[in-house]
């Protein structure tokens, strides 16, 4: 899988113009999988200034017929699942089942965004003014630009391609330099469609270089960037230097709240499925539990069984729940995280260490005996590493759940309708799974409070945020 110096610029493969590249290594044994361009300030230009040429006709485009064209994409992918599956494995680790999984439901996306080319354009609004008509008419934004995180990298480049085509904008994508093979494989796909060329580029390389430059470039109308808070920062500081639209979907540290009314056997099967996924890599993860006192005992008891028979391993075995995590940089980081905590006085229930074998793994780990004011209780984990606390009252939870910088994701465990209720109305995150583990619907609208994010993704309202709109006040006296 060598690409080597290539950058996807106007429908065709192309050398960077820069001579430096990255390596990009499996995460499940640290071997080297290919090397990609480091792009620079040439190749961010040319892929601009091709996807604003692009964008300018495919504005005139019919939006059903756009949607008719992208749905070749669907169908592209879906006839290359398994090889997309396998790319996306090598470079991400992810387990085959979720890897494929997430194949699946990208195809589902594109469906779904492509039917809502069906729904309306505009709206027509009453004016207080005699013989005047106003027309509040929806159109693209224009050129957009999209950076990726290694994550989840095939869904999320779907979340940014695909409202934006639709809607008749163009697109630069950033993938991230950990995962950028199965970007370049969908590019590939797209050469074999009829939509034309230069409305996609994918210019590969860091993110301070290429998407500072994007997120600064004057040309691109909106710059959506799924990754850290830290770096949707630096985003929205370039992008102020031209008051550009933001589209920021940044981390997150979810609390999960049990209750003395909840199912314990479903809050664990539910919590532990949900901080396991993708190694415990995804921005809505549980990240800090809330037990209330009085069934904290049996919970813990429950918990740590369950996270004792997680197999943590080589992802392409049949027998492993979890696969590595990303790197070294990362795999060290939760360590410390956990070597903090119970230096402070934290007890490691189960795991808490590096696994000894080749390859990024970290064993399923449960801590109790934290302080609320402990980093590991507020910093984002992306491990499988699950700290416990206890509280007594709802109140008492609820301002703990919501005492936080961060705002993407919550979880609920009770069978009591009233405390359901009350907990979904008063965490303030933009998702509250109640009895649930997270599955962020493709309907839905994915979109963090405070520090996670701005604007958000998926559903309607996702397909509206590459939409601008003009309101026409036609007078015919
Ligand atoms: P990251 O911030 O390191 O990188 C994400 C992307 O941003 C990469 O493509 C990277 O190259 C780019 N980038 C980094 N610094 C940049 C800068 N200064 N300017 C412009 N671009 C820059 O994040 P990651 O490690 O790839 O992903 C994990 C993070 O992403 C976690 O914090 C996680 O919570 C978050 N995430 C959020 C969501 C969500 O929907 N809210 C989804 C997935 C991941």
């Amino acid at each position: 899988m060598d690409v080597q110096n290539r950058q996807f610029i106007n429908g065709s493969f192309v050398s960077s113009d820069s001579s430096e590249t990255d390596v990009v290594y499996n995460p499940a044994n640290n071997k080297k999988i290919g090397t990609i361009a480091r792009g620079n300030e040439e190749d961010v230009y040319e892929a601009v200034a091709g996807a604003a040429k692009a964008q300018k006709k495919w504005a005139q485009v019919n939006r059903i017929k756009r949607a008719e064209l992208v749905l070749q994409l669907a169908n592209l992918i879906s006839q290359n699942k398994n090889e997309l599956a396998k790319i996306y494995q090598d470079e991400q680790g992810k387990v085959w089942a979720a890897a494929l999984g997430e194949i699946e439901k990208s195809i589902g996306y594109i469906k779904y965004m492509a039917s809502l080319a069906q729904s309306d354009i505009g709206e027509v609004l009453q004016n207080e003014v005699e013989n005047e008509t106003i027309m509040l008419v929806k159109k693209p934004i224009g050129v957009t630009a999209g950076i990726i995180p290694w994550n989840a990298p095939i869904l999320i480049l779907m979340r940014k391609l695909i409202p934006a085509l639709i809607t008749g904008c163009s697109v630069i994508v950033k993938p991230s330099s950990e995962t950028p093979f199965g970007t370049l494989k969908i590019a590939e796909l797209l050469q074999q469609t009829d939509i034309p060329a230069g409305l996609v580029q994918v210019v590969t390389g860091s993110g301070a270089q290429v998407g500072g430059l994007l997120a600064k470039n004057k040309n691109v109308d909106l710059i959506s960037i799924t990754g850290s808070t830290s770096a949707g920062k630096a985003v929205m500081k370039a992008a102020a230097a031209n008051v550009k639209k933001v589209n920021l979907e940044l981390g997150g540290n979810a609390p999960a709240i049990v209750t003395s009314n909840a199912d314990l056997d479903k809050a664990v099967k539910y919590i532990v499925t949900a901080r396991i996924n993708n190694s415990g890599q995804v921005c809505t993860c549980p990240e800090r539990v809330y037990v209330q006192e009085n069934v904290s005992e049996e919970f813990i008891q429950k918990l740590v069984k369950a996270m004792k028979k997680i197999v943590a391993g080589d992802p392409k075995s049949a027998k492993t729940d979890m696969g590595p995590i990303i790197n070294q940089k990362q795999l060290k980081a939760i360590d410390e995280k956990v070597k903090k905590a119970s230096s402070e006085g934290a007890e490691v229930l189960t795991g808490g260490h590096i696994i000894d074998r080749p390859g990024n793994y970290y064993e399923p780990t449960v801590v109790t005996g934290v302080s609320e004011g402990s980093s590991i209780m507020h910093d984002e984990i992306f491990g499988p590493v699950l700290p416990v606390a206890t509280f007594k009252t709802l109140t008492e939870v609820v301002n703990k759940a919501n005492n936080s910088p961060y705002g993407l994701s919550s979880y609920a465990f009770t069978e009591n309708l009233k405390e359901a209720m009350e907990l979904s109305n008063r965490l303030k995150f933009g998702e509250v799974y109640v009895n649930c583990e997270a599955e962020e619907a493709i309907t839905g609208f994915h979109a963090g409070w405070r520090q996670s994010g701005l604007g958000g993704a998926d559903g309607k309202h996702g397909f509206d945020e590459y939409l601008n709109t003009t309101v026409a006040y036609l007078r015919y006296e």
